[in-house]
């Protein structure tokens, strides 16, 4: 017997859902549905400053209106920090994870690839962020969309952060410990995250746990080339042209909803795209100007 699949979406509280996170949204739950798996719902709530009040509750609500429905509880990344910091210890305590005590104008002139001033210092005071240990070694795989993609870890994107100075966890720890966790075998997100996927496969070598498949899906952009988001003010999306919106989604994703939906309600047009889910069909670029959607 095959394993089972598992998929997820994992939204950021951060602002309410865009229509750029419905794409992503609806590829992840169409893709597990089609592939006879379960899809599973994760707050990913470990920035309480950037944290808009109200939207979790208005995440779940929207996601319902727009006719998802998820498999068991919804997971908060803020219910698990002994999780995160069990294995940041761990990793201190192995050397694998050390103390960064570096000011940002320290920093500054580096390009963003840590220089590893920090690496031997050898104790972790409070109040210094923690950094992980690269391998010079370049870290790859193949996306079922955008094809290979690899980064050498060494040189493109050095020892990264897993806990900021400030106490809060790194995303890109706390993902891949909760997908492990959770037992996510098919991951369906935005390609903003493919160069976040070489770091998260060594997290996962690490962890011992087996990396999942891929597939990065084209983020929305505005005009001018900026992501879709809060911070770019893309507009919420509303409860009452649920419908509108989730065809419109479908046709972004290269698929053709049929004109029968027309008058369809919300979960049937999801219905209908999990029996006609056409992963070949999904534009293969890494972003798609909203603008042009029609
Ligand atoms: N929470 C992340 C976001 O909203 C997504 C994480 C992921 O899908 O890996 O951008
Ligand atoms: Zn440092």
């Amino acid at each position: 017997m095959p394993s089972p699949r598992i998929g997820r979406f994992a939204p950021t509280p951060s602002g309410l859902l865009h229509f750029g996170s419905l794409v992503a949204a609806v590829a992840s739950f169409v893709d597990a549905r089609a592939l006879g798996g379960q899809w599973l719902l994760r707050m990913e709530d470990i920035d309480p400053p950037r944290e808009m009040p109200g939207a979790k509750h208005a995440i779940l609500t929207t996601l319902e209106h727009y006719g998802f429905e998820w498999d068991g509880p919804v997971v908060y990344q803020s219910e698990r920090h002994g999780l995160y910091q069990a294995v940041i210890d761990r990793w201190l305590q192995q050397g694998l994870a050390y103390a960064c005590t570096c000011s940002r104008k320290t920093l500054e002139s580096f390009g963003g690839i840590y220089p590893g001033f920090c690496r031997d210092a050898g104790h972790a005071p409070e109040g210094a962020a923690i950094r992980l240990r690269v391998p010079e070694l370049r870290y790859g795989f193949e996306d079922r969309l955008q094809g290979r993609f690899e980064q050498h870890l060494g040189n493109e994107v050095g020892d990264f952060i897993i806990r900021r100075r400030d106490g809060l966890y790194a995303y890109q720890l706390a993902v891949v410990l909760d997908d492990g966790a959770q037992g996510v075998t098919d991951i369906v997100r935005g390609a903003d995250l493919l160069d976040s996927t070489p770091r998260q496969l060594y997290l996962q070598e690490l962890l011992g746990l087996p990396a999942p498949s891929y597939l990065h899906v084209p983020l929305l952009v505005q005009p001018d080339g900026h992501k879709l988001g809060k911070r770019y003010r893309s507009a919420p999306l509303t409860t009452d042209d649920a419908r509108a919106q989730l065809l419109r989604a479908l046709r972004t994703l290269g698929q053709r909803p049929s004109t029968d939906l027309d008058s369809a309600a919300p979960k049937d047009i999801l219905a209908w795209a999990v029996r006609h889910w056409r992963v070949e069909a999904l534009p293969r670029a890494r972003t798609l100007a909203e603008a042009q959607l029609r």
